[in-house]
């Protein structure tokens, strides 16, 4: 920190993300991106827009906004999109919080979640998870400031129901409600739908994970016309061309290129479930996962030195050393040549 860095952001440390290495061929399992390349429709859209950049982005983001109100039988006003979904959630910690609405999270979630309070300079009140990695809900029940959730958890892969969700919303009227369904289309249930009932909820979306994009940085938040005005006024006074020219068309392709996805999305899933069993055999403990990721731990071996003896033999996947969850790692859901390399990998360092 220089002596010209500001104290207002002493206690800032920023986010960790995954390893993107550059020296060597890693089968890469670690940031949770799709194994899939987007669908060639996407590819073509990028070269015809690529000869407008000259101009600005829509800063409205029109086209796409309306084709995602269709496909979700919303309203544009029910639609902001934003530049990757780590950027609607930070807007909305800028938007929503305040000394009477401290942010509510839990131990194990999203890194960004604490990073954000700290940068937004809001008072955040953390819940831990129940033994078992489940959120007991009812630490989020009753008015206890706005509440943000990740549903499914990372780094977890634990799903709340619907119904669960449904509570949480119910019994905070005073407060917003922000669920972030990074990895709802990997099996769960989206809360969208609840948005037309509830005038706190806002669901944050992204196609990072499961539209293949997360080089483009592609995210937005669907909720009541009033929320998403209020996000669009922080959007309008930080950066209004945060979506820039490509990526729009590119998730215009994207909207239509829905089959395509969905395929892809049940291949991952059929993977993920196979893997799963193979790591149970072998005795890891394996989260119930409704991700494209798999939380595994083995009492044979630590989780640190799982990592690295991954890393050696050419193999990424993620370690976070909170003591709660350093017995683990997270395993992206790869092809399955790639998880068959994992396994066979697996079985060798397990065997030494
Ligand atoms: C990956 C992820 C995001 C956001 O990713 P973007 O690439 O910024 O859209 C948000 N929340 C969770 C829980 C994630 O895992």
């Amino acid at each position: 920190m220089s002596r010209f860095f500001t104290k207002r952001l002493e206690k800032l440390t920023p986010y960790t993300p995954g390893e993107q290495p550059r020296d060597m061929q890693y089968i890469k399992l670690n940031t949770n991106e799709s194994p899939f390349p987007p669908s060639p429709a996407v590819v073509e859209a990028a070269k015809a827009e690529a000869g407008r950049l000259q101009l600005y982005s829509d800063p409205t983001c029109r086209e796409l906004t309306d084709k995602l109100a269709s496909l979700y039988g919303v309203t544009p006003e029910q639609v902001i999109l934003t530049n990757g979904s780590d950027e609607v959630l930070n807007f909305a910690f800028t938007a929503f919080s305040d000394e009477s609405h401290p942010i509510t999270f839990a131990d194990i979630t999203y890194g960004f979640y604490s990073v954000f309070a700290e940068l937004n300079r809001v008072p955040y009140v953390i819940k831990p998870l129940k033994d078992d990695f489940t959120i007991d809900i009812d630490d989020y029940c009753g008015n206890c400031g706005t509440v943000f959730i990740a549903n499914p958890n990372a780094p977890t892969g634990i799903l709340l129901s619907l119904d669960e969700i449904e509570k949480i919303v119910k019994s905070n009227p005073d407060n917003v409600v922000v669920i972030d369904e990074a990895y709802i289309d990997f099996g769960g249930e989206s809360a969208y739908p609840l948005t037309a009932k509830y005038d706190n909820l806002i669901v944050v979306r992204t196609f990072s994970k499961s539209r293949s994009m997360a080089g483009a940085r592609l995210g937005y938040a669907l909720g009541p016309a009033a929320l998403i005005a209020d996000l669009e006024k922080i959007k309008f006074s930080v950066n209004p061309y945060n979506v820039n020219r490509l990526t729009l068309r590119l998730g215009e392709a994207t909207v239509d290129a829905e089959s395509y996805y969905q395929e892809k999305c049940a291949a991952i899933i059929r993977t993920r479930e196979e893997t799963a069993e193979k790591l149970r055999n072998m005795g890891f403990e394996v989260l119930p996962s409704k991700t494209n990721f798999l939380f595994v731990k083995n009492d044979k071996i630590g989780g640190r030195e799982l990592y690295e003896k991954l890393k050696d033999r050419g193999i990424l996947v993620r370690h976070f050393s909170n003591r709660k969850i350093r017995q683990f790692n997270r395993i992206t859901v790869g092809t399955p040549e790639q998880m068959k390399i994992l396994i066979e990998t697996l079985k060798e360092i397990l065997k030494s």
